[in-house]
């Protein structure tokens, strides 16, 4: 059972196209191991296995038509928990959303349905996104898989657990200041942000519109590569998305053998950083140098300001984008409301957790008349000045190298202050800002045994050069092999 459980989008459709397996065996397969071993983990808010079994059978009978619709057909695939699914539960991991169910798909959703994905899970996150380790989920906290007493990341803390569990072949995760890249690299997966507007975000719980993006979390970064296919591309019902041809990104892995011109950002390699993380990143460059790159410092001077600037936009959005939640058309509503004041203060305080309401009261702070020039007009001016920088050193380097988290996984429990929690997000939250593609790939373990991941940073709407660059790394070294101890216990168990 565990061999199949840790194989990839492609070795999984390999066997599924000679028959070797069905779809049905596979669901099945990760049905009872997430029953077996998901109370430990966490990674998944619910499930419906019936849902998920019928999927399957639909994908074997296509198949046996001749019909397969390619490489994701039959493959079980989680969502985060942001991600609407048609009349599953949709809960942003809050409990605001705790009873809702969603009476839509999402564009991505519709695009793996399309794709042939058995849609496996709703996989648990930071409230509404907010945070670094899922400990701000109302549902309990995610494990990481590697030491259950850690943290998986945030904030799509369950669908890193998920693939680095073995519960789920690949999944979908949200990135808004890092959310899809720090999970990935605290649980040893893949995590892709793409450009902001690649990927359409009809669907996504809004954290903050002008940030968010949605992106896959593998084993492989060739298993990125098509879940990005499949989910890439304009989208009518979101006006930010993209109108451009996608590539065939598997295909152009090949295609594209560099060199590279590699920039290393000074800023991100300073104070702060784990040392065993800064070797570890410090080999990968060495490995990139060996394949003939030219590797080079480069600067980008307003890299203080990132997390300023982020935590004034991010929460002037959410400020906004959460007051749809009035306790009338959907979600909580107070059982003990005098008035429509009543009610919305009741249902709002009663709906939302401590780490959500702080950053509406931030962003409404910063907005209000009299701050909003001192505050969000200026963070809009100085998000200006963090782009242009990356643009600038893409004159001189195709590709930028950092370390995806200046730490590994912590313990549950060890950040209790907020801003200790915003510091994991140094090197992952300026791509958000100026909306460019970066993928996080394993690139080694701590002495204890921990995770590290390698941050690697392309130009807008390059994905197809920055997979090719990670899957070059990714080729040559074998950590996405290793499998966590607790999760060969848990399934010869
Ligand atoms: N950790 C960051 C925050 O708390 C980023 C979250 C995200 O990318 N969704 O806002």
């Amino acid at each position: 059972m565990s061999e199949l459980v840790f194989q990839t989008i492609t070795e999984l459709s390999g066997r599924l196209a000679t028959g070797e397996i069905s779809s049905a065996e596979l669901t099945r397969t990760f049905i009872a191991r997430t029953k077996s071993l998901d109370q430990r983990v966490h990674a998944f808010n619910s499930f419906d296995a019936g849902d998920a079994l019928a999927q399957a059978v639909a994908s074997d009978e296509r198949r046996a038509a001749g019909q397969s619709r390619g490489p994701l057909d039959g493959i079980p695939v989680g969502l985060k928990d942001v991600i609407a699914v048609t009349g599953q539960p949709l809960t942003a991991s809050s409990r605001m959303l705790a009873n809702f169910v969603s009476p839509y798909d999402a564009t991505v959703t519709a695009r793996l349905k399309q794709a042939g994905a058995v849609l496996w899970g709703r996989l648990n996150c930071d409230e509404f996104a907010m945070g670094s380790s899922t400990e701000n989920s109302a549902f309990g906290p995610a494990a990481n898989p590697w030491d259950l007493a850690r943290v998986p990341g945030g904030s799509s803390g369950g669908s890193a657990a998920a693939v680095a569990a073995g519960e789920a072949v690949a999944t979908l995760g949200s990135d808004t200041g890092g959310s899809i890249r720090q999970p990935a690299a605290l649980c040893g997966v893949v995590g892709l942000k793409p450009t902001y507007g690649l990927v359409s975000r009809y669907g996504l719980v809004a954290f903050a519109s002008s940030l968010d993006q949605i992106g896959p979390m593998t084993r492989t970064v060739e298993d990125a590569a098509i879940m990005l296919g499949a989910i890439a591309g304009h989208d009518e019902n979101d006006s930010t998305s993209y109108r451009s041809q996608i590539p065939d990104y598997r295909a152009e892995l090949k295609r594209r053998p560099g060199p590279w011109r590699i920039g290393l950002p000074r800023e991100y390699f300073g104070e702060g950083l784990d040392p065993e993380i800064g070797a570890a990143v410090e080999q990968a460059v060495a490995f990139y140098r060996a394949q003939g790159c030219e590797v080079k410092p480069v600067s980008l001077p307003h890299t203080p300001y990132c997390l300023d600037t982020y935590y004034i936009i991010a929460t002037a959005e959410a400020s906004s984008n959460l007051a749809r939640f009035d306790g009338v058309r959907y979600g909580h509503r107070s059982k003990d409301a005098k008035d429509a004041v009543d009610l919305y203060f009741k249902s709002r305080s009663e709906g939302f957790g401590p780490e959500v309401k702080r950053r509406i009261i931030l962003g409404t702070y910063v907005l209000s008349s009299g701050y909003y020039d001192a505050f969000y007009l200026r963070a809009q001016k100085v998000r200006t000045l963090i782009r242009r920088d990356f643009l600038k050193a893409y004159e001189e380097v195709d590709a930028l190298l950092t370390p995806t988290s200046p730490v590994p996984a912590f313990k549950l429990g060890e950040k209790s202050d907020p801003l200790a929690l915003y510091l994991c997000d140094i090197y992952t939250i300026g791509v958000n800002l100026a909306g460019l593609p970066a993928i996080s790939v394993p690139c080694g373990f701590t002495r204890a045994g921990l995770p590290i991941g390698l941050q690697l940073i392309g130009q807008p709407f390059q994905e197809a050069d920055l997979l090719a660059l990670a899957h070059v790394y990714e080729r040559a070294h074998d950590w996405c092999r290793r499998r966590p101890a607790f999760a060969a216990v848990a399934s010869s168990g």
